[in-house]
């Protein structure tokens, strides 16, 4: 099973590695903790690092840099806060200080089948989830750039509503 969404996910990344079997392997505990049956937009996911795992939890947890639900916050730990915003859960899980001397396949195998406490510690997450915000956010026209901009971006200069860049140019 694991084996299998390991191998799923290095078709998406292109090459396999023992950071994306970290990816995969915190995805799917995740998906068991947090008890979760179906995917979608009200599981999110902040990762603690930028490093190859992050495909991993794309494809494994179905939250993706595209649909706005994996999110970096750089502090250069090796964690994960995880999140399903229907019913409240969440975990993060931090990679422990694994054995030493191992191959990069052996180092691979350990972390995708290793007991979990050998692999992850588990905390209470670090960071709060935004909203579900599956309902699309309004946009109107800054009158000044005549370009689109998405509602929380938007500031009031001098009476008018101006986008983020024209009110910065101000
Ligand atoms: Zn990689
Ligand atoms: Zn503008």
């Amino acid at each position: 099973m694991i084996h299998e969404l390991y191998k799923k996910a290095g078709e998406l990344h292109g090459h396999y590695c023992p950071g994306l079997a970290i990816g995969v392997r915190a995805a799917f505990e995740a998906l068991r903790i947090l008890e979760i049956e179906k995917k979608g937009f009200p599981l999110y996911c902040i990762a603690e690092n930028r490093a190859c795992y992050q495909d991993g939890i794309q494809v494994v947890f179905g939250t993706t840099l595209g649909d706005g639900n994996l999110e970096l916050r750089q502090r250069g730990k090796t964690a994960f806060n995880f999140y399903d915003r229907s019913s409240g859960k969440s975990v993060r899980l931090i990679a422990k200080s694994w054995p030493e001397g191992l191959s990069r396949e052996e180092l691979t195998e350990f972390i995708l089948t290793a007991p979990l406490d050998e692999v992850f510690g588990q905390t209470p997450v670090h960071f709060e989830a935004p909203p579900d915000t599956f309902v699309r956010r309004p946009s109107r026209v800054c009158p000044r750039c005549g370009e689109s901009c998405s509602e929380p971006y938007l500031r009031i200069m001098d009476g008018e509503i101006v986008c983020l860049d024209c009110a910065e140019k101000a």
